[in-house]
């Protein structure tokens, strides 16, 4: 049987927005839309969309830096949304992140050995030389040189940097990890090296991620799963491979034709997704892509479809199907 270590029910995130001296409410921001998912014990979710598509909140609603609207998120079988605050810090030793700009989330002022060693010494980890041996033994994982373990983060490239961020999630042994667009800031040839380097770290510790990216490319070369967002909900979740091979939604299938590297191999006619993303504050009714859908359909305009198994594994939501 499957081990789900992430369970997401129907989360929703809806920022009000307030006018007035009285600060009346008088609408929402739907940044997350009712969003179900599950991740598997060892799997990786790739989770893809174009940017204020609401990816990056889910990710804060997940570790409960931002409180949900409504939903649940359950970590290994337990639900955090009504975990009490003084709980959660203790629960958030389980779930890491790493963030695109690891340089931003780095203390310039702090060695690379204070930053590896601050997390086991707040959650009282092991003996001070126990916590030392972790250290180097982590950096010799990451690819970097224990000598550098006295060194500060402006001493690094930004590859080494985002090496650093990764050994930092990885020194409390988490449940799981939450990357946020890890290699979107790193020139290409470094990205590579960046995925390459998290996929072997997945397959000697058996880690979970949920992969956040913009990058098709990058969601197809880690996931073993992927779920594509627009305007807060997943229009699309299936496998990595039935999704290239065969996408379902409309929305996927511009996506896919508007990345180079992808349209290459499948050789389909480039759709050109006419207009922007309209406003969370304002979605349209019914298909929130109707207004840029080549498919769209009078049903589309008053009906939102819901995400329905259409294939086995792959679910959609689309009036098509
Ligand atoms: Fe297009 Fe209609 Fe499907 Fe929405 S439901 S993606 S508008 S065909």
């Amino acid at each position: 049987m499957d081990e789900y270590i992430l369970e997401v029910e129907n989360l929703k995130k809806h920022f009000p927005i307030k006018k007035g001296v009285f600060a009346k409410q008088v609408g929402a921001v739907k940044a997350v839309d009712g969003v179900s998912f599950h991740v598997r014990k060892g799997e990786t979710l790739g989770v893809v969309g174009e940017s204020g598509c609401g990816k990056s909140t889910l990710a804060r609603l997940i570790i409960r830096l931002l409180e949900a609207t409504d939903g649940q998120i359950k970590l290994d079988g337990q639900e955090l949304t009504t975990l009490p605050k003084q709980d959660m810090r203790q629960k958030r030793r389980d779930i890491q992140m790493v963030l695109q700009d690891p340089y931003a989330s780095l203390n310039p002022r702090w060695t690379v050995e204070r930053t590896l060693l601050e997390p086991m010494r707040v959650y009282d980890i092991g003996s001070k030389k126990e916590r030392k041996e972790k250290v180097l033994e982590l950096l010799n994982k990451v690819g970097l040189d224990p000598s550098y373990a006295k060194r500060h983060p402006h001493e690094f490239s930004g590859g080494q940097r985002q090496r650093i961020g990764i050994a930092r999630a990885l020194v409390l042994n988490p449940k799981l990890i939450i990357a946020d667009e890890p290699v979107s800031a790193l020139d290409i040839s470094v990205q590579a090296q960046v995925i390459n380097l998290m996929q072997d770290l997945q397959d000697q510790f058996n880690l979970t991620y949920m992969f956040i990216t913009h990058d098709l490319s990058v969601v197809e070369h880690i996931s073993d799963r992927v779920a594509v967002m627009y305007l807060g909900k997943i229009v699309e979740l299936s496998s990595k491979e039935q999704l290239f091979a065969n996408p379902l939604h409309p929305y996927t299938r511009a996506l896919m034709s508007a990345a180079p590297e992808v349209n290459a191999k499948q050789k389909k006619e480039r759709i050109v997704l006419k207009g922007d993303v309209p406003s969370p504050a304002n979605p349209p009714k019914g298909c929130a892509f109707h207004t840029r859908c080549q498919r769209c359909m009078e049903i589309c305009k008053v009906e939102t479809p819901k995400l329905k198994e259409i294939l086995q594994g792959q679910f959609t939501a689309c009036h098509l199907y």
